[in-house]
């Protein structure tokens, strides 16, 4: 049966979290009790003044004035504002419908906008939008109202933050599977979370790479403007793993340790070396290193705290039976270390990841799910699914353990998040090793592992996406590449070579393994489609060069049984936040939220805007939100130590896990 629990409704008392309908917003004017006095209608009711990009709760009955039948999935809310002077649409936002409405019905819309960033007259108009088609004709007068946008209140300093702020980042988490387990009593100290606090969907940005989401949700920026694409940058003919340096723009725990706020970021992705902040930062826990801890004099301390946990192998542990070790021992890391800091002081605020609850479903979701996977490569055995099935809860299960033994709402604003969702991948991961292949067509060298020996090798596998049967192979070029070993005079007909060897590759019953393989225009690379071969094919033979290979060792096959979704999770509770549900939210939204509540302005030119909806009205009156046109880039270079050029032995073992995971080649 497959898994499909968008946000059901929750037994428990859950409910009680239902949407504060009232309209509220930024800098508390126009809180509750005072709807729209301007609105042209009875229906929509909004503040009729909004500070500019700040966020309001709205409450709106959209009715069915039409003969037809409103269909979700055909039809969409559009939230439009329009220019009051020159009724040109400014921003357009849609939603899905959340039922079916017939004539004469009326759709109830509980949701949040975000206010222009532009002060001035507009007019925020909501209806049905065929996408691309059609806006189905609504009432005007009461789809509509108009409200005025202000600027935001001069930035007067930083503010007390509003209390003590501690993020636990769960990469990977999803309502889909907490919920259930929520629902059951299970996680009685989630549940704590979510009936203290605003709770809600999380809507990731496309991609979901998690060094890219968790920079995005660190600084409150799309990748373009803070710098990290991905798990790795291109290094000469190999690809280096992503280094904080890399950031571009200043992350939350730079902003508070200019501030003066004490600050604690432990195993954050993309924090590796560590930066000076003014607290703590651990940039990894498996291997602290010499390099792993900012300041470096707690580096042993911290070292002999994350040594002594240790999870003991069985005798004869399987890989499955040693990643859930692994995966819970990092865990334990993380809390040995949180419980080791706080005893040191509370900071101002801190930030805690872990990658466990993420890879914990990649490994293990076909034993917590079985019945969705057909494919005898990843069907699980039932001795397999009796061990295991409880694998995933049970890394969720000590994380609502740590949140009972450490938070007390009083004490601590608390916030769960995770950068993206994750659900069944029935579909096994199967993919061509490419260079191995060159090589064994005498175009490479490789090592064990896979990598090119670039002064042996002619061309190397080039391809942006590793995991794409779409591939690109470059020639190794005098002149362009570091170690170029093929003349410029040469490369169209070594391209053409290339191109013709690859595509006579036949398979036992005569499938050509490569469907088709292209020169570039100027001859240094070869474009190449690959066929995804079924797990009937991989047995198969290939002649190669005369000699007969098995397929088999020309593949990389995953054990992977979970993959993303689009949406994570997002669960604020303690200090002055309401208890209620977060709507409309996307990761770029956190970055702002945790700078205002920490006191401190939020930058004009960030992507997202900061939740004031899950505020209580009278404290955020009383601290409106501040924002500053933009961060000085400076307070991101502070780097604690020298980045050396060379690959340690931690880097290598997390390149390794990487790439077991599917995440890198
Ligand atoms: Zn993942």
């Amino acid at each position: 049966m497959k898994r499909k629990i968008q946000f059901r409704r929750m037994v428990l008392g859950l409910t009680i979290a239902a949407v504060v309908a009232a309209a509220w917003g930024c800098n508390g004017e126009g809180a509750p009790s005072a709807p729209s006095a301007t609105a042209l209608g009875p229906s929509l009711q909004v503040p009729s003044e909004m500070q500019a990009g700040c966020r309001y709760a709205i409450s709106h009955a959209l009715k069915n004035d039409t003969d037809e039948r409103w269909e979700p999935g055909i039809l969409k809310v559009g939230v439009r504002w329009l220019s009051a002077e020159t009724d040109d649409v400014v921003s357009s936002d849609r939603r899905q419908l959340s039922r079916p409405v017939e004539p004469g019905e009326s759709l109830d819309i509980d949701d949040v906008i975000a206010a222009p960033d532009i002060p001035g007259a507009y007019r925020l108009v909501i209806g049905l939008v065929e996408e691309g088609v059609r806006w189905v004709p609504t009432d005007s007068k009461r789809d509509r109202a108009d409200v005025t946008v202000v600027a935001a209140p001069a930035y007067m300093g930083p503010e007390k933050p509003a209390g003590q702020i501690r993020i636990i980042g769960l990469d990977g988490a999803t309502w889909d599977v907490l919920l259930p387990w929520i629902e059951a009593g299970k996680l009685p100290n989630f549940f704590r979370v979510l009936r203290e606090g605003s709770w809600g969907p999380l809507r990731s940005l496309p991609g979901s790479l998690s060094p890219v989401m968790w920079t995005s949700i660190a600084t409150g920026y799309e990748r373009d403007k803070h710098g990290i694409e991905g798990f790795q940058v291109r290094n000469g003919y190999g690809m280096r793993l992503v280094r904080s340096s890399d950031r571009k723009v200043p992350a939350i725990w730079n902003l508070a340790s200019q501030y003066g706020l004490k600050t604690y970021i432990v195993n954050w992705q993309v924090t590796d070396p560590p930066e000076a902040i003014n607290g703590v930062m651990v940039s990894r826990l498996r291997e602290l290193g010499e390099t792993g801890v900012y300041p470096l004099e707690l580096t042993e301390e911290l070292a002999a705290i994350t040594g002594a946990v240790r999870l003991p192998p069985t005798a004869q542990e399987d890989s499955v039976q040693r990643w859930r070790r692994v995966l819970r021992e990092d865990l334990e890391k993380l809390i040995a270390i949180e419980r080791f800091l706080t005893s040191r002081g509370r900071p101002d605020l801190a930030g805690y990841y872990t990658h466990s609850t993420d890879e914990v479903q990649h490994r293990y979701w076909k034993y917590m799910e079985p019945d969705v996977f057909i494919d005898p490569l990843l069907r699980p055995s039932p001795d397999d699914v009796k061990e295991h099935g409880n694998a995933i809860f049970e890394v969720y299960q000590r994380i609502d353990d740590w949140i009972g033994e450490s938070w007390s709402p009083e004490e601590e604003i608390l916030v769960l998040v995770s950068d993206h969702g994750a659900q069944a991948d029935p579909q096994p991961r199967v993919y061509l090793a490419l260079n191995p292949l060159l090589a064994a067509l005498g175009l490479a060298e490789v090592t064990e592992s896979g990598e090119v020996i670039t002064e042996a090798s002619q061309a190397f596998n080039c391809t942006e996406d590793p995991w794409s049967f779409h591939l690109t192979i470059c020639l190794n070029l005098v002149g362009r590449e570091p170690n170029g070993i093929v003349p410029l005079e040469k490369a169209t007909a070594l391209s053409q070579n290339i191109a013709q060897r690859l595509t006579a590759l036949r398979l036992t019953d005569h499938t050509a393994l490569i469907k088709s393989a292209e020169p570039s225009a100027d001859g240094t690379s070869v474009r190449v489609e690959a066929i995804r071969p079924s797990r009937l094919q991989f047995e198969d033979e290939l002649q190669i060069q005369g000699r007969m290979a098995r397929l088999r060792d020309y593949l990389i096959i995953h054990d992977i049984s979970g993959q993303h979704s689009s949406f994570g999770i997002l669960a604020i509770a303690g200090g002055p936040v309401v208890v209620g549900r977060i709507h409309n939210a996307d990761l770029l939204d956190v970055a702002p939220t945790i700078l205002y509540l920490l006191g401190q302005p939020v930058a004009e030119d960030m992507e997202g805007s900061p939740l004031t909806e899950i505020v209580e009205p009278r404290y955020l009156e009383e601290h409106p939100v501040y924002r500053t046109r933009s961060f000085d880039p400076l307070a991101v270079q502070d780097e604690a130590s020298p980045v050396s050029g060379r690959e340690d032995e931690a880097q290598r073992e997390l390149k390794e896990r990487l790439r077991s995971l599917g995440y890198i080649q």
